[in-house]
This record gives C-alpha cells, structure tokens and sequence, in this order.
C-alpha cells in the first residue's frame, strides 16, 4: 500500500527551528496552500493552531473554505483570491489579499456597509512580476484605504530568489523598493499595518528583513532551498510504496511502454503500484529517479504508468510484499526532486489524492 507518513513531531520541530530564528515579536504565517504542500491542510493546520502560530495563509478561497470547514479558527490569509469568490471568502470569514485596484474596488464594494471595518492586506510587485500593485500605487492604496470600510492588517511583497547568494542584486532593489513602500504607509496615521517580505528562505538568508512577520511554507515541511539550511530542519513526510510483483527478464527483454527499457543483461525487475497519477512523474522514469530497498538505491527502468512503475532489484535482495521507501530518511524529496530537475515543492504539492495519508503523533 502507498503510504505518506507525516510526522507530527518533526512539523513540531521545523515551527519552533523557524521560530528560534526570528525575534519574539516577529509573527509567523504559516502556508499551508496546496494541501499543505501535499501534506494534508486540516491535519497540518490543526497541529500548526495547537502551536499557536499567528496566522494560516492559503492560495485560493476553497482551500480557506475547507480549512474553516474543519474548525480552523485562526485568522486565514489568502494569497491570491479570485473576484468571484470573494462572496464566499467572506461568508468563511477568511481576510483576502487585495493585489490589483480591480481587486480592491469590488471588495470595498462588498463589504462597505459591513458593521466592522473587513480586515485585508495588501501586496505589492517589487519585481517579481507576478502579482500586485505596483510601487508607484501605494499613495492610491493609501488614500482609498482612509475611505473605505476596511482595515489593513497587513503590507507585503515577495522576492525573486531568496535563497540565491548574497549580495543579490534584484532582491536588494526590491528590498529597497518596499521599505520605501513601508515609510509612504508609515506616513499615514489611519491605517497601522504590518509589513512582511520574507518566505522560508528569506528567513535564512535575510533575517534582518524580518521586519514584523515572515511567511514559511516549505520551511515547516523540513526544506529551505539550501544544504546547509536544511540541516536546521527535518523533512515531515516519508512516502513508501510497496513490490507487488518481481519478475525475472532475460538480456534484450524490454520494460514498460514503449519498450523504455532494454534488459543489458540478465535482470531482475520490480513492479510498485505507484505512478504518474499518484505524483510519480515521467520524469522520473528510465532511469533518472531512485527509490530506496533498505539502505540500497535502485533506479526507476523504463516509462512510469498512470498506476505502476517499475525498478531494477538485480543488485539488490528483494520480495514481494517488501516495502520501498520512495522517499524520507534513505533519500529526501529535495534529492529525488533533483533526479528529475524539479524542486521539493513540486514533488511534495504533486502527491496524488490516492496517496495515503498516515498522521504519526
Ligand atoms: C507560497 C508562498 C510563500 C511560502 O514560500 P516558502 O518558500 O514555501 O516558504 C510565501 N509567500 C507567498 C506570497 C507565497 O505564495
């Protein structure tokens, strides 16, 4: 049976290394989009409230819905809410990021005859070109905020590459862009937000922008972009499958779909009832990934299946019924993600629904 086993104990320690690393009044967001990084979001955000952290953040309005849904009743960011949704984000009571005057005019609409000031916060595009108001809006956002019914908890931006060498140049110039975005919102006596920039990374690489919070999404799932960094941490999660079916193959013989593979000699073969539907990309296939027997890595032959891949057990004793770690403390998500010229997060975002999740106290 495929299995994620998720680690109560080292999310537990990945929150407070995280912590430890920040001053006492700086808040931490915890992100918990995307499923919790594919972790599971109410079994993460329930233990991330049992800490007390300050804050959840998500992507989008459903994963808050979902969230509330289960009892979270910390505040909930999100990052980056649709207009149509946003009846609903209300109704759920989670506090939108307002990113675009589009976004802002149809939410002041929505919530201008509500009985309490409606908390948001806003982000600005200091470079990274993705999403927000540019630097040269903030006097507009200013001047909007003093006549609307709502309240600006909180101001933020995003780098480019906060885990890339210092000095760097483009995230020194946005840097240097928000603060001046700070001092413009520091000006107006109204509103008294606080000002956040820095993502796990970020919190390793320029903990002197801290500023009042931080916004760690990996980080709390055990990766921060850097060898070193990762020391600090312990990945969460470990995902096993299982061998259903060993089978002995002759030289010349092929594997898989499209004959991906060709036997260079006698061989043994092991089929794991894990694949591209379950997260286990192509891109793992013919030989770029390994999955760990024990202590032994073995290479991923041939195509990956929608259900089904197969592994070379040739140099290594194995049955069936054994189980194969795919990835945890033989070989971590950050090295597999690699094998294929990925990223932990998309590795850990990508594990499929039939995955299951085992919560370890
Ligand atoms: C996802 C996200 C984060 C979390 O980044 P990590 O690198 O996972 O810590 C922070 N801020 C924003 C705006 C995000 O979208």
């Amino acid at each position: 049976m495929n299995q994620l086993r998720i680690s109560a104990k080292a999310l537990a320690h990945n929150f407070w290394a995280l912590k430890s690393r920040l001053s006492p009044s700086t808040k931490l967001i915890a992100v918990v989009k995307a499923n919790a990084y594919g972790h599971g979001a109410v079994a993460v955000a329930k233990q991330l409230e049992a800490l007390q952290t300050d804050y959840l953040a998500v992507a989008y309005v459903a994963e808050g819905q979902e969230l509330r849904e289960a009892g979270i009743q910390l505040p909930i960011m999100v990052f980056y809410p649709q207009i149509a949704h946003f009846k609903t984000l209300i109704d759920y009571r989670l506090e939108p990021v307002l990113y675009s005057k589009q976004t802002w005019h149809a939410f002041s609409e929505l919530v201008q005859s509500t009985t309490a000031k409606y908390p948001v916060h806003i982000k600005y595009n200091t470079g990274l070109n993705r999403i927000g108001f540019l630097p040269e809006e903030a006097n507009w956002v200013i001047a909007n905020a003093a006549k609307s019914n709502m309240s600006l908890i909180s101001v933020y931006s995003h780098l480019i590459e906060s885990e890339g060498p210092r000095p760097h140049r483009a995230s020194d110039k946005q840097i240097n862009t928000f603060l001046e975005i700070k001092a413009l919102h520091e000006k107006d006596t109204e509103q008294s937000p606080w000002f956040h920039l820095l993502n796990t990374s970020g919190v390793y690489n320029y903990p002197e922008q801290q500023l009042d919070a931080v916004r760690c999404g990996i980080g709390l799932y055990g990766f921060a972009n850097h060898p070193e960094w990762d020391q600090s941490l312990q990945p969460i999660a470990t995902l096993e499958s299982v061998i259903s079916q060993i089978h002995h193959i002759q030289k010349g013989e092929t594997v898989g779909y499209d004959q991906g593979w060709v036997a260079p000699k006698d061989s043994v073969i092991a089929t794991l009832p894990l694949g591209h539907a379950d997260g286990i990309g192509r891109h793992f296939g013919k030989q770029k990934g390994t999955v760990c027997i024990g202590a032994t890595k073995v290479p991923i032959v041939g195509n990956v299946c929608m259900d089904m891949l197969m592994i070379d057990v040739s140099n290594c004793k194995c049955q069936v019924g054994d189980t194969v770690q795919i990835f945890g403390n033989q070989q971590s998500a950050a090295t597999l993600a690699r094998q294929s010229e990925t990223i932990s997060y998309e590795l850990l975002t990508g594990i499929g629904s039939r995955v299951f999740r085992i919560w370890e106290p």
